[in-house]
């Protein structure tokens, strides 16, 4: 029998967060941080303006995406390459600096492809404990050994939502070796409020083993075109460039892309958006007397109490019976939460209300038995 190399049977695959459910036409999709607000229209156009062109290679060398990106964000365009979403990236930045007999270092409810990266390396994950709920810089230092070739770090963290303070992530860095790659990633920067937060960009520039991800997935909401970035030393950027697809990003994403980081008003809308309903989504989950972590992202990990009537397998069921999609977190066990994204303002309404009904019924359910 044909057999892999080790590690890959070890990887339990990404499951994507369900989009339907049986029997139910309409649903609301809150399992996988799509933006309500879809894409910027201009996107769209710039997509459908393509249309009659798929016969055609794409820009291998990106250009005028990486221009873009670098004019919007200040950085050197030669610095910046473009994935197939920023799960791509990971990968291939796994794959090029760790292999068999190395360690992949990150925290405990780290983003779940940093696992399956390191296993589809043959590199060992090393998952260092969380305090809170957050990524713990002395814990993380704690487990690098001589093995560490890559730390990955997601800021705001998927899925509990916690922000790492930027001196927080400068002394983590600071206490890597310097030839172990510290990968920034920062799929939700966008939401993020100034405050004690800094993207990676700037320890980027001032340090040659430093990396960092950004997707076109999140606020731009062009989680279908699979579009995303890394700015890195231009040795790392090098090194992807060898290491990736001539053709890896499609035209239609590097067309939709470009447009989308034009439209601005489209992303502060989405900013808008989130900063309204995601601390009035946060009150009501605590109202109905469930417990929502803090969040910097797009969505909220909600912790449910035990018991078969109360849990979070329950709600989920209790959920998805009106038609509402959470995501289910015992892949990272998290067993007793769901991660709920902030939908549309009609989806929001709905959900605290599900989640009101949700409570009266299982306290209902808990005194009938007895408990
Ligand atoms: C969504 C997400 C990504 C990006 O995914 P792509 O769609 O592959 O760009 C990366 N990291 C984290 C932590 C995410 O939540």
């Amino acid at each position: 029998m044909m057999k892999a190399r080790p590690g890959i049977m070890d990887i339990a695959p990404y499951k994507g967060g369900d989009s339907t459910l049986p029997g139910q036409q309409r649903v609301i999709r809150l399992a996988s941080n799509e933006s309500p607000l879809g894409p910027s229209p201009q996107a769209v156009r710039a997509y459908r303006d393509l249309a009659g062109e798929l016969h055609r290679y794409p820009d291998g060398g990106q250009e005028a995406l990486r221009v873009a990106i670098a004019g919007h964000h200040k950085l050197p365009a030669d610095q910046i390459v473009c994935g197939a979403g920023s799960d791509e990236l990971i990968s291939l930045l796994v794959r090029a600096y760790a292999g068999p007999g190395d360690e992949v270092l990150y925290s405990e409810y780290g983003f779940l492809m940093y696992a399956i990266a390191a296993k589809g390396a043959g590199a060992t994950p090393v998952a260092a404990p969380e305090r809170d709920y957050s990524a713990d810089v002395d814990a993380l230092l704690a487990r690098v050994t001589p093995r560490t070739r890559v730390v990955l770090l997601a800021n705001p963290n998927n899925p509990t939502g916690s922000l790492l303070p930027a001196a927080e992530v400068r002394r983590l860095h600071a206490g890597l070796p310097k030839d172990v790659l510290f990968a920034v990633d920062d799929a939700y920067a966008e939401y993020v409020d100034g405050g004690d937060y800094e993207d990676g960009a700037a320890l980027v520039a001032a340090h040659d083993n430093v990396v960092t991800l950004r997707t076109f997935s999140k606020i731009y909401g062009l989680a279908a075109l699979r579009i995303g970035w890394a700015y890195g030393p231009p040795a790392v950027i090098d090194v992807l460039n060898r290491l990736r697809g001539p053709f890896n990003t499609n035209a239609p994403a590097q067309a939709a892309a470009l447009a989308a980081l034009a439209d601005r008003a489209h992303v502060a809308a989405a900013k808008a958006h989130n900063d309204r309903w995601l601390p009035w989504f946060s009150a009501r989950v605590s109202a109905a007397g469930f417990t929502p972590l803090p969040s910097a992202g797009n969505f909220v990990l909600v912790r449910f109490p035990a018991g078969p009537a109360t849990n979070a397998d329950a709600a989920c069921a209790f959920l998805n019976a009106r038609g509402i999609i959470p995501r289910k977190m015992g892949a990272y066990g998290l067993g007793d939460c769901l991660r709920i994204t902030i939908g549309r303002a009609d989806e929001m309404e709905i959900v605290a209300e599900a989640l009101d009904a949700f409570a009266a019924v299982s306290a209902g359910l808990k005194r009938r038995a007895g408990v």
